[in-house]
């Protein structure tokens, strides 16, 4: 039995903010505001993975009024997502995902994110896509207003 799901969030971008991104910090005058750390992608993961399983979504899981989430480090988030996966009896088949963002550039830390992130979710490098985009100066992302990101993710039952 094969489940698809698809994930996608989007953070502003603000002065005084770290910008963490793939479970990584990366060097940049602005950081994404949110209650936890505003992982973009992490987030934009989790949601795939839940939506493969049809069991909701990030913000019910973790809410964003309860203060234990506050500064929360995305990581964590994800692994307590993949072993509630896990828990259901699936893996993970691969995931392919996308960051949008006008700047900075991502392609430099691509290879970290997906050292941190299969380390969580128990996958080889080639089951992990990581993909960057800009959006060509236009809209909100494009003025470097915000950053997006989408994730499908495609598990399988294995018990
Ligand atoms: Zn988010």
């Amino acid at each position: 039995m094969y489940r698809i799901g698809n994930g996608y969030d989007i953070h502003k971008l603000t002065t005084g903010r770290d910008l963490i991104i793939g479970g990584i910090k990366i060097t940049h005058e602005k950081g994404l505001l949110g209650h936890s750390d505003a992982d973009v992608l992490i987030h934009a993961i989790i949601d795939s993975l839940l939506g493969a399983l049809a069991l909701s979504d990030i913000g019910t899981l973790f809410p964003d009024i309860d203060p234990k989430y506050k500064d929360a480090d995305s990581t964590i988030l994800l692994d307590k997502v993949y072993k509630l996966i896990k828990s259901k009896g699936y893996s993970i088949v691969n995931i392919d995902s996308n960051i949008i963002a006008q700047q900075p550039k991502m392609m430099p830390y691509i290879p970290k994110m997906k050292e941190v992130l299969c380390k969580i979710l128990e996958v080889n490098n080639d089951q992990l896509s990581i993909k960057a985009k800009t959006k060509e100066k236009m809209d909100a992302v494009g003025q470097e207003m915000a950053i997006e990101a989408t994730a499908s993710a495609l598990l399988k039952k294995t018990n």
